[in-house]
């Protein structure tokens, strides 16, 4: 299975550094994390960013609060649709799209493919529509949602994944993709697992934002970034116990995973420069380690 590293939109909050550890300037650079994965099913979508409708209307699609807060930079051609075409794929080609959670900056794209099944947590969809009060009625903008036509939705029923309840068998994907029971950013909150043959990657969602909460004995975690997941989370402890678990699954060596985030630019860079496909297991670890050296390096020269 061949996956793509796709940054489907740009954030630039005002904090710099107190965000993403890195940026010299006021403003920080906070990406959205997608993949493409080539299957025998078509291509097939994990989260979708910001869309065409948000780039061209993104005061009637997206709260002012949000836009403000997080200084979103709408720009048509990191949009999924744009990125995709690029590739040389046709944007019908994607049949399935896998939703680690239904905030606004992960559902924007959603409407660029009306046709596609959208796979979900049966919690998440509950939350998005029964959602009150001023957060989470703005963090599920009903003009993402409404459009989606093909729900599918699930329940976790106990299967295991690396000591992680999760959902095997998504209607009409491949085995090789599972959604891993993650919760306490939204209620539903889920990472998506895919094996490559050559080891796994996890898309960790919104679990953690910042690589050295997981790459460290201890969480470390810039102040505006802690403020910020602290703001969204709808259960924050459990946001932080399923974030530790994670860091014990990411430094153990025998567990032959990828685990990266949604908004980590760092992280995301090093990610996309590696080539995954043909890793095996064992080769895995390395590619781990690698793409944190990459991502010490990278802060290394932005802080120089
Ligand atoms: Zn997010």
């Amino acid at each position: 299975m061949r996956v793509h590293h796709l940054n489907c939109g740009l954030m630039a909050p005002l904090g710099g550094a107190l965000f993403d550890g890195v940026s010299a300037g006021p403003t920080a650079k906070l990406a959205c994390h997608c993949l493409l994965i080539e299957t025998g099913q078509g291509l097939v979508l994990v989260d979708t960013g910001f869309g065409m409708k948000d780039v061209r209307h993104p005061h009637a699609r997206i709260s002012p609060f949000f836009i403000w807060l997080d200084n979103i930079q709408f720009d048509p051609e990191l949009t999924a649709m744009s990125q995709i075409e690029r590739l040389g794929f046709s944007t019908w080609d994607v049949r399935h799209i896998v939703m680690t959670h239904l905030d606004f900056d992960h559902t924007g794209g959603l409407e660029d493919f009306p046709w596609a099944e959208v796979h979900v947590m049966q919690r998440e969809l509950d939350a998005a529509s029964r959602a009150t009060g001023f957060r989470d009625t703005r963090r599920y903008p009903k003009g993402h949602l409404d459009g989606v036509r093909n729900w599918r939705s699930y329940r976790s029923g106990g299967e295991r994944w690396f000591g992680f309840e999760a959902v095997r068998g998504l209607r009409g994907l491949p085995p090789e993709i599972l959604l891993v029971s993650l919760p306490g950013h939204t209620a539903g909150h889920c990472g998506v697992a895919i094996d490559t043959g050559g080891g796994w990657l996890l898309h960790a969602g919104d679990s953690y934002f910042f690589r050295h909460e997981m790459d460290g004995p201890e969480r470390r975690c810039p102040a505006a970034t802690r403020a910020y997941q602290r703001l969204m989370a709808v259960d924050y402890g459990l946001h932080l116990h399923n974030q530790a678990r994670l860091r014990e699954l990411y430094q153990d060596p025998r567990a032959p995973i990828a685990v990266f985030c949604t908004h980590d630019i760092v992280e995301f860079q090093a990610l996309r420069d590696m080539n995954i496909s043909g890793l095996t297991p064992r080769a895995a670890a390395p590619y781990r380690a690698a793409a944190g050296a990459r991502a010490a390096g990278d802060a290394r020269r932005a802080s120089a």
